[in-house]
């Protein structure tokens, strides 16, 4: 028999959740695609991933799937694989007391129509059944996405307050689809912004990356929205912001989180700190601290922010540096990033000349090769009666120095500077 590849592919992450519906139904329960997947699919967007919704609990699911796991064993979720795609199957439910602004105290089960009423917003709350192709609405979400419209289920205050990840959720979901936030959904967020604090840090931070690391406009619009509903400072753990964001509106497209939180950084501190010079050098530390604690940054994120700005503020003095200099900076892992970063900061005064400078004078160096190999190690200095000591480190220094400026072009240029530089014993 031929072997038929199309029938073996894997197959995709709709088909495979259509499946799992599919086998539910069949087993008598009900069975729908439900949240973001819907949504997604109504305006035309790739979802990115694929949850199914059921009476069946958590325990009969896994009768009809014994291999499947559960997960998040309060919230009744069990993840199955439907031809080696993970789908998330969970059952109904509604959620009652969030005494800690974050967690559902009790999970109970249930049907469609409750589990619709606990999600955050109306366009969440859509359930599709793939198999009788239509859309179950009880909540008005099919409307809302016609408007293009964030609006809360039930009543914003409330549905807030239960959960106040839900106020940069709303956030999120305006930029990232280009939505309004309905009015009373919009007064509620503007009044609670304050209740931040209340959920955790770590969960703040993943929904700030999420907003800033999407594609620019998208990113540009979270940002102002963030300081529009005064969201800026209990996410940042600082005073609110009024302040346009012309770096943040340049920095690349591309970029990572650290990026873009240096730029939003800069639009928002630079000015008080007067230069940048000022701002790596008294700010950037206290700043970088309250960041790192206000988003629950990585060490990496946050040395990444701090390595770039530096070097950016470094790069200033580059009209002054002397070759070896130049490429010693240019040699740094992170300049192209700080480069990148000085590029977006064109709006302040001097910057535009420099990086133009930069980019016409850096061309040539980078093509001389900014990190040769050294001609000479601290093994010639012992070999020539050095003693090991700190002496060496700099004579060392020198001779690289000299390497990079193009006075010692070969090893035994090299050796005889050095012979010279060393007394004779
Ligand atoms: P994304 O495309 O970003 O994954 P999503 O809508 O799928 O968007 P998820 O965070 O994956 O969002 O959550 C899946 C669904 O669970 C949501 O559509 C929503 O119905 C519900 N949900 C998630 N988080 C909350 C919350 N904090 N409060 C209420 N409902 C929520
Ligand atoms: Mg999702």
């Amino acid at each position: 028999m031929l072997y038929n590849a199309a029938m073996n592919a894997r197959p995709s992450s709709r088909e495979a959740a259509i499946r799992v519906v599919g086998k539910l139904q069949k087993a008598g329960y009900v069975a729908y695609l439900a949240g973001g997947c819907v949504r997604d699919r109504l305006l035309g967007l790739e979802p990115k991933d694929h949850d199914v919704a059921t009476d069946a609990t958590p325990d009969r699911v896994l009768q009809l799937y014994p291999k499947a796991q559960r997960v998040g064993e309060a919230f009744g979720v069990v993840l199955v694989r439907a031809g080696g795609c993970p789908i998330e199957v969970a059952t109904f439910r509604c959620e009652d007391g969030y005494s800690d602004g974050r967690h559902p105290d009790q999970v109970q089960f249930t049907d469609a129509e409750h589990d619709a009423q606990r999600r955050d917003f109306t366009i969440n709350a859509l359930f599709e059944d793939p198999i009788a192709d239509r859309v179950i609405d009880f909540v008005g979400g099919q409307e809302d996405l016609q408007a293009r419209r964030i609006r809360s289920v039930g009543d914003p205050d409330e549905r807030f307050g239960e959960d106040y990840l839900r106020l940069l959720r709303a956030v999120r979901f305006a930029a990232r689809l280009d939505f309004q936030i309905e009015i009373r959904t919009s007064r509620a967020i503007r009044n609670l912004g304050r209740y931040l604090g209340q959920i955790s840090r770590e969960r703040i931070g993943q929904e700030i990356g999420w907003m800033l690391t999407a594609p620019r406009p998208q990113r540009m619009h979270a940002a102002k929205l963030l300081q529009d509903y005064h969201l800026d400072g209990p996410v940042l753990l600082e005073d609110h912001l009024a302040v346009a964001l012309p770096t943040l509106a340049v920095v690349a497209e591309q970029s990572d989180f650290a990026q873009v939180l240096a730029a939003w950084m800069l639009d928002r501190h630079l000015r008080d700190a007067g230069s940048l010079t000022n701002f790596a050098d008294q700010h950037l530390d206290n700043l970088a601290h309250r960041w790192r604690k206000a988003m629950c940054l990585s060490n990496d994120t946050r040395d990444l922010l701090l390595t770039r700005i530096r070097l950016a503020a470094a790069g200033l003095a580059w009209p002054t540096l002397p070759k070896a200099g130049r490429k010693r900076w240019l040699a740094q892992a992170q300049t192209d990033r700080a480069r990148q970063l000085l590029r977006a900061l064109r709006h302040v005064h001097g910057i535009d000349a420099l990086v133009d400078q930069i980019d016409r004078e850096a061309n040539p160096l980078l093509e001389e090769g900014v990190a040769p190999f050294p001609y000479v190690t601290g093994d010639d200095l012992l070999e020539m009666g050095l003693r090991p000591g700190p002496a060496i480190g700099k004579l060392l220094e020198a001779a690289y120095d000299r390497q990079l400026e193009g006075d010692l072009k070969s090893r035994d240029a090299s050796l005889a500077w050095l012979r010279e530089q060393t007394p004779q014993r």
